[in-house]
């Protein structure tokens, strides 16, 4: 069997260098552990930061070691009570064909009838927690608050921006990176507007547009100029959700701030940043009425599938270019 691993660290954009496919020896499991047989696994933007050298709020990852993350997979082989043979389980030793799994950080799961097991590394995982408790809990959404959210084609946004519409949002928008992912938000997604950041148009004047009543809540996945334009068009008393600012992960010096700061005090604004695994009790509440909302069809959630370990580097840094819509997923058997 085979998995990745971190070659060196990148400076910079990653390339293919960075990463090391090898084979793997199968070792024997001790007591209460399981082997998972990988069916899935996620390319998340977090991992980036992990191939940094120094602590964010995840270790980083090790040179000449395994990567890991998020994975759904089957038990074949179980020394554990209440995992057995045939049990899906979701657990956090992704990037490798086959996992050793301590029982404890293993989580059996049974997806509702007609969805896939990876959804769980997404609408009804990690991803569309962070949507939720991030819109709902993090920026205090109400019913007929104008919405904004950046990266909206990708897995967490274009969560949020269903998720506001169903709570009866007065006006959802949303940006995206190209013509086609503009489209997908209006015409699928059921978002009123939406517009594409890579144009030479400033992006204060695109939200403007978009949103010409200004905004109550703005989410924030891009950081950078998104977030100045949001501190823009954001009304008295708005406030923002920062849950990424993926404009700056490949940067090499760190980007300057937004230079409308003081807009924070005029229109006396609130800027909650929020990390997802804080938010831990929230998650059935997310599983039951997404769940609710994915088997009437009212919530809409695509995955692109990349298949394949030997291609996981390169979906995920498809995913840092924006090559997915909806969840980058790399399917393993
Ligand atoms: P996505 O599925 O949204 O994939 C990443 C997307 O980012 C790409 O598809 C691309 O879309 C966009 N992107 C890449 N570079 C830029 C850029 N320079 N400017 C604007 N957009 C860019 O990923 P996720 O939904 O998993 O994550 C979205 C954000 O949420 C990330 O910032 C991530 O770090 C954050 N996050 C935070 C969590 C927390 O606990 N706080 C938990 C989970 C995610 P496009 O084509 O539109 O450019």
């Amino acid at each position: 069997t085979r998995g990745i691993k971190l070659r060196s660290r990148p400076v910079g954009w990653p390339d293919a260098g960075v990463f090391e496919l090898a084979e793997l020896p199968v070792t024997p499991l001790d007591a209460g552990q399981v082997r998972v047989r990988n069916l899935f696994m996620s390319v998340d933007p977090y991992m980036r930061g992990r191939m940094n050298e120094g602590k964010s709020y995840v270790p980083p990852f090790q040179v000449g070691e395994l990567l890991d993350g998020g994975a759904v997979g089957e038990v074949v082989e179980s020394r554990a009570d209440g995992l057995p043979v045939g049990e899906l389980v979701l657990h956090d030793r992704g990037w490798r064909e086959e996992a050793v799994v301590d029982a404890a950080r293993a989580r059996a799961v049974r997806p509702p009838e007609g969805i896939s097991p990876s959804a769980y590394l997404g609408v009804l995982g990690m991803p569309g927690l962070t949507a939720y408790v991030g819109l709902l809990d993090v920026a205090g959404f109400q019913e007929g608050d104008a919405v904004f959210v950046s990266g909206a084609a990708g897995a967490v946004g274009s969560l949020v921006g269903q998720i506001a519409r169903l709570r009866g949002a007065s006006r959802v928008v949303g940006s995206a990176g190209s013509e086609e992912k503009v489209r997908y938000l209006t015409e699928q997604l059921g978002f009123d507007a939406a517009f594409n950041y890579k144009t030479d148009r400033p992006l204060t004047e695109q939200l403007r547009s978009a949103a010409p009543d200004g905004i109550d809540v703005y989410f924030d996945n891009v950081g950078g100029d998104h977030l100045a334009a949001a501190i823009d068009c954001l009304h008295d008393h708005g406030r923002a959700a920062l849950c990424g600012a993926i404009s700056g992960y490949n940067e090499t010096e760190q980007p300057p701030g937004p230079g409308n700061l003081f807009k924070i005090v005029t229109k006396r604004l609130t800027l909650r940043g929020f990390i997802v695994g804080d938010h831990a009790a929230r998650m059935p509440d997310m599983i039951n009425e997404m769940g609710d909302w994915l088997r009437t069809g009212a919530i809409r959630f695509d995955e692109t599938v990349v298949e394949g370990i030997e291609n996981a580097p390169e979906a995920f840094l498809g995913m840092l270019r924006g090559e997915n819509r909806g969840k980058m997923i790399v399917k393993l058997a």
